[in-house]
């Protein structure tokens, strides 16, 4: 049943001035040592909210892969928004929660026989390409599915580019319709993806043309298209370029290349935008080492320069910090939990498995950590808990979920129906 969620995802309502703050507090004497996310959907549903004003002729279908904690997946059904899956098991996981297949898009141009044969079993139609052998798969396993033909668009000004991987050229693109329409297979839109956080937003403008000049290719071969869909690559934090900036840039060039009249629906796959900032991750300081710097001048023993602090804490890039590896310049800042020391000293944080390429961060200052000290680290919804891996047989890297408090849930339910009317309580949180 869409709009309800599921009752073991230990959410907690933070009612009489309880902050996350103090559900890290709790936490933290319930765990011992392990990490832990938590998470204040009040930030899931604001981005929602702005999104609905700023973009309001685009629905969002969150991309599952961001960040695929059922609780937000349930959470962003409830409040009405679609689903970008990449794969079987995130079909599976928003059936699951109860999102029906006509929300959902397998975004991905290169899928296995056997997901796009779940896929049709499930009636999940809309389905994405962007070459021939993918099209001669879909009409083996999948003849009557929506296809939506992926192009590749200008992604030099986003942090990660994707269509060094996948899109078709505009060249190429007549092509890929004719073989199309000579297998039987339908053709309804065009997909792009700019690319993970992009800094600039005329590249969704000349993206946007660029999808307008085939669907017009499209329309003299016959096909009578009538989506698209501007993928994700929005911060979820306005660090590089802020969402209004976005919008606006966005909203003038639907406007221009694909005005309401035309009856185009126009879907986007934000992941990173709505998770981002609702997540704050803990982490424990495992172990810690010294290291002298063989300097000729190391008088100086109290305050520092001498040294390079070590430490090790108990998640890393083989865990939810694969973003360290993945996104280099999104500054990573780990911060103590509760404890104020001042001075402040060159350190190094490394992950807890055996490999040197699992370092957090370097050349990082930060005052005096003992083994036991609490780190926490801001914006750590994106590609975090949907990426670890247990590397090292390290089952901290799980996030098994812990009990929290049962919620009142009906706020969250009311959200798809009568979103004019939404009740926002204090603040949603769990943890896991
Ligand atoms: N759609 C597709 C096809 C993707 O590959 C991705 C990310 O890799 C997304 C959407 C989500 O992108 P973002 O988190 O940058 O919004």
């Amino acid at each position: 049943m869409p709009g309800s969620l599921p009752v073991n995802q230990n959410i907690e309502i933070l009612e009489n001035g309880k902050t996350v703050r103090d559900v890290i507090d709790s936490k933290i004497k319930e765990l011992d040592s392990a990490p832990f996310f938590v998470a204040n959907l009040d930030c899931v549903l604001k981005a929602h909210l702005r999104w609905t004003k700023n973009l309001p002729r685009v629905k969002p279908f969150y991309a599952v892969k961001c960040n695929d904690t059922p609780t937000v997946v349930s959470m962003l059904s409830a409040l009405g928004t679609g689903f970008d899956c990449a794969s079987k098991g995130e079909i599976q996981l928003a059936l699951s929660l109860g999102v029906t297949p006509d929300k959902i898009i397998y975004a991905n141009p290169t899928k296995p026989s056997y997901h796009i044969k779940y896929a049709a079993s499930q009636g999940v139609d809309t389905m994405t390409f962007d070459n021939e052998e993918e099209l001669l798969k879909i009409s083996s396993f999948h003849a009557q599915a929506k296809l939506v033909l992926r192009i590749a668009v200008d992604h030099s000004k986003s942090l990660k580019k994707l269509n060094l991987k996948f899109g078709a050229t505009l060249s190429s693109a007549g092509k890929l319709l004719e073989r199309a329409a000579q297998l039987g297979l339908q053709v309804i839109g065009v997909s792009f993806h700019v690319g993970c956080l992009c800094t600039d937003s005329l590249t969704f403008k000349r993206a946007i043309a660029d999808s307008r000049h085939v669907f017009d290719m499209a329309k003299s071969l016959g096909f009578k298209m009538s989506l698209l869909d501007i993928g994700g690559g929005f911060s979820g934090t306005d660090c590089f370029v802020n969402f209004d900036e976005f919008s606006e840039v966005i909203n003038e060039s639907l406007d221009e290349f694909f005005p309401s009249e035309s009856g185009v629906r126009i879907i986007a796959e934000p992941g990173r935008y709505f998770v981002e900032s609702a997540f704050t991750l803990a982490v424990n300081v495992i172990a810690k080492r010294t290291v002298m710097n063989e300097t000729e001048d190391s008088d100086n023993t109290e305050s520092g320069p001498d040294r390079t602090m070590e430490y090790y804490i108990n998640d890393g890039v083989f865990g939810s910090l694969s973003s360290v590896l993945n996104f280099p310049e999104v500054k990573i800042e780990p911060y103590l939990h509760r404890v104020k020391r001042d001075l402040k000293y060159k350190s190094v944080i490394w992950g807890p498995t055996c490999d040197s390429l699992d370092k957090v961060l370097e050349n990082y200052w930060i005052p005096e950590l003992r083994v036991g000290d609490w780190l926490l680290m801001d914006n750590a919804g994106a590609y975090t808990l949907s990426i670890c891996s247990d590397f090292n047989n390290l089952k901290e890297h799980s996030f098994t979920f812990q009990h929290l408090c049962m919620p009142d849930l009906s706020p969250i339910k009311h959200c798809q129906f009568v979103p004019s009317s939404l009740h926002v309580p204090n603040s949603f949180c769990f943890a896991i």
